[in-house]
């Protein structure tokens, strides 16, 4: 009988006896301390979910790092955020959520996370943002990695707007399309291990043949004094 059961069926109990043991692993991720899934999910089953099997219960799991991922919060990066969610079962999980304290992040929120900044920048890209942003005058490391920088999604966003789809160095139009959006990427003139900023007067947007050319060709050097002519609110610093 219980294979038969839904997988959309999920009660409101069920489902925040899922919300519990997936924070309950979050916590442990965002401090650095381990845990097994295979046994979370086993303990899970056999307290609270007897009527679902293993795979149903993994798949409730990506479907908490989706809804966590759309409310701007970090997630397991273990449980890759499903793609498809029955809004029915978004809205129980949004709603458990919200009973234990979990509240919406701030889309403009600086990151060091790659993906997350990629997801804010491109979605304050289409919102089209009016007034420069201030940005990061001094980018900090992010504690978890030595070479990653926390960034201002808005300076990202921003730049590739300014750059109406174009290659600030080269001129021509961006390769192709990503999130629906034209593919530029967002270099730092002078460099943020230099301390350089991360405002727009330190950042351009490059095809990605040009940003190349920018880290690693034999005329980076002439290259990059170039865009500090064509890029007129580039600052040295
Ligand atoms: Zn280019
Ligand atoms: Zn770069």
């Amino acid at each position: 009988m219980s294979e038969t059961i839904k997988d959309s069926d999920w009660s409101v109990s069920e489902i925040r006896a899922a919300v519990d043991a997936y924070l309950k692993m979050l916590a442990l991720e965002l401090s650095g301390q381990k845990f097994v899934k295979t046994v979370e999910n086993l303990a899970l089953r056999e307290a609270s979910l007897p009527t679902r099997t293993k795979g149903s219960v993994e798949f409730r799991m990506q479907n908490i790092s989706t809804v966590l991922m759309k409310m701007d919060r970090e997630f397991i990066k273990g449980y890759k955020p499903a793609k498809n969610v029955g809004s029915n079962v978004e809205q129980l999980i949004r709603a458990a959520l919200t009973e234990r304290g979990v509240q919406p992040g701030d889309p403009t929120a600086p990151t060091a996370d790659e993906q997350t900044l990629e997801r804010r920048a491109a979605a304050l890209q289409k919102q089209k943002i009016k007034e420069p942003p201030k940005g990061i005058k001094k980018p900090k490391r992010a504690a978890s990695s030595g070479t990653v920088y926390v960034r201002d999604p808005e300076v990202r966003a921003w730049v590739r707007n300014e750059a109406e789809g174009h290659c600030d160095g080269c001129g021509e139009p961006a390769p192709f399309q990503k999130l629906g959006l034209p593919y530029l990427e967002v270099h730092h003139v002078k460099p943020l291990a230099e301390k350089g900023s991360d405002q727009v007067t330190n950042a351009v947007a490059l095809c990605p043949n040009c940003h190349r050319r920018c880290h690693h060709s034999s005329d980076s050097e002439e290259f990059t004094a170039s865009l500090y002519k064509k890029v007129t609110r580039l600052i040295p610093e």
